[in-house]
């Protein structure tokens, strides 16, 4: 199987080339040549398979053997999936006659994205070992220098994903004093000798500024070989598609009924990772309705749903500049910020625009695109995605044709979850039978599942993707569970992890000014390179 850009241009990659790359030099991301279908016999075949057997057999369909052995495929699988504490990985609950939680929170971070980067981790470390195996002695080994910023929330899993792996080292900046105690101590009680917490006095912004400064100086990044592991990267999306088949598998060694049902697949969504790996299990021949696309006040998904416009700002929301009480964009909900990002109570989907959407615009663009061949089709695609995101990029905005809204709309629907929904989502859950707590980004997919659930429900089954565990979102659910006598944080939410991470060795390094020039010097230091040393020269690349 080989992979291209959604921009076109430049030859085929490899598995091993299209995770190692991540963004494409044109701006695109890797898609597979074309999406394998499930084998014949898929049903009777996988159906008592484990979540780590299941990921054999869906990842092996991605990736040729002749690049990832069975057997290699079957040792990272079983490695990334080891540090999870549920036996199933992502478990399936049952909350009512037709409504499903997978909980994907069972990683060592308490967090979905944990499932992703626990293998993609072990890809790299895998890929990078067998490159210097193949050098000759003396020859100077490929390493890679992972560089991100977080807000708190996700900056943990990237951590755990890379802790102690051969050749990377992991350097996380976050803004000092602005993370949560519970987030900032899980990301810097690691304390592997790669794993280097920067914290920077300043804002998220600032840390990402500083990051996106790093990446754009060539000299810099050629010589220490920068990495990012942003959800763009394929196999992050790839090693999310397993669940989907999982839980569908679960859902019907459940029923003893005969009655046929359809699964609806409900997903909190920011970047369009998570929904896209569901997308991806749906066009393989995964039996399921419409996907259902669940965002918070950061609606640009939602507003495309609705209109087949894909712009930043909502240029329909009448904004009165002169009165101080209207929020921009007619939102009710959610703080705006100086970049047009409103805060609300689920961070992690707090996005202006969602990378990862590009690849469904392919697919879509793909639909319409014209010529006498599929190679021409393709071109004619990757030519129309290159053109949007042309657009959004210079004009905050674009606008589909709409055959492609159509194609859209034919495999999801999308809806929009207010602050005040989440709470009151979170508040009833807490007071149904089962009762049941959840964070507020699961709790936004179970309100977008309320709101586009069938009069007549007995056909469907609603499966919804739970993210994160209530207790790395406190605030939220205390906020939500507040008037709640039977409610007590510590004592129903907060796991004994969590109590002992207070009481671990902790590692920051700080920086007293958000200054590009301060980081480099660390990043500099650590990787055993002296301030003096001209930079290396480009090693092959990566
Ligand atoms: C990252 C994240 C999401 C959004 O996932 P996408 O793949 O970006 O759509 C939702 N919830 C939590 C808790 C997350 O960390």
């Amino acid at each position: 199987m080989r992979y291209f850009s959604t921009r076109g241009g430049g030859d085929t990659l490899s598995f091993e080339e299209a995770v190692l790359t991540g963004l494409a030099p044109n701006g695109g991301l890797y898609i597979p040549e074309r999406i394998p279908q499930l084998p014949a016999n898929w049903r009777s075949e996988w159906k008592s398979y484990t979540f780590q057997e299941l990921s054999v057999a869906v990842l092996s369909l991605f990736i040729s053997s002749e690049e990832i052995s069975q057997a290699e495929l079957k040792s990272l699988v079983e490695k990334s999936y080891s540090t999870f504490r549920h036996p199933d990985v992502t478990p399936l609950k049952q909350l009512g006659s037709a409504t499903y939680i997978l909980e994907l929170f069972h990683g060592p971070t308490y967090a979905f994205k944990d499932v992703a980067l626990q293998l993609l981790g072990n890809l790299f470390e895998f890929f990078l070992l067998r490159r210097n195996a193949q050098k000759g002695q003396g020859a100077k080994p490929e390493q890679l220098t992972v560089v991100g910023a977080t807000s708190g929330d996700t900056g943990s899993a990237a951590i755990y994903g890379l802790r102690n792996k051969a050749n990377i080292s992991i350097f996380i900046l976050h803004p000092k004093g602005r993370v949560s105690p519970i987030q900032e101590a899980q990301m810097t009680t690691v304390t592997d000798a790669n794993v280097h917490n920067i914290a920077v006095k300043g804002t998220f912004d600032d840390c990402q500024d500083i990051v996106k400064a790093l990446f754009a100086d060539k000299v810099f990044n050629d010589a220490y070989r920068l990495g990012a592991v942003n959800s763009i990267n394929w196999a992050r999306i790839l090693a999310q598609t397993v669940y989907y088949f999982l839980a569908y598998f679960h859902i019907h060694s459940q029923l003893t009924e005969t009655t046929d049902f359809e699964i609806q697949y409900v997903v909190p969504t920011g970047n369009f990772g998570d929904i896209l790996a569901g997308y991806y299990a749906k066009q393989m021949g995964l039996p399921m309705g419409k996907l259902v696309v669940a965002t918070n006040a950061n609606d640009i998904l939602a507003r495309f749903w609705k209109s087949g416009r894909y712009e930043k700002i909502d240029s329909t929301a009448i904004v009165d500049a002169s009165d101080p009480t209207t929020p921009a964009n007619g939102a009710s909900d959610g703080k705006q910020t100086s970049g047009g990002v409103k805060e609300t109570y689920s961070p992690a989907m707090d996005i202006l625009v969602s990378s990862n959407f590009e690849r469904l615009l392919w697919y879509l663009a793909n639909e319409s695109a014209e010529g006498s061949n599929e190679k021409d089709r393709r071109q004619h695609a990757c030519a129309m995605v290159d053109d949007w995101m042309r657009k959004v990029k210079q004009d905050g905005r674009m606008e589909v044709p709409p055959a492609v809204l159509a194609a859209a709309r034919r495999d999801f629907v999308a809806e929009k979850v207010t602050d005040d929904l989440t709470l009151k989502t979170i508040k009833s859950y807490f007071e149904g039978t089962p009762s049941y707590i959840a964070d507020p980004h699961t709790a936004i997919g179970l309100a977008a599942a309320q709101i586009v659930a069938p009069e007549n429900s007995a056909n469907t089954r609603q499966i919804i993707l739970s993210t994160a565990h209530p207790a790395k979102f406190s605030e939220a659910v205390s906020r939500a569970l507040e008037q709640s006598a039977q409610f007590n944080f510590e004592r129903d939410v907060l796991p004994e992890e969590f109590r002992a991470l207070s009481s671990k060795e902790k590692r920051i390094i700080d920086v007293e000014r958000p200054e590009v020039e301060l980081v480099k010097r660390v990043i500099m230091q650590h990787m055993d390179i002296k301030n003096t040393t001209p930079l290396q020269e480009k090693g092959s690349s990566i």
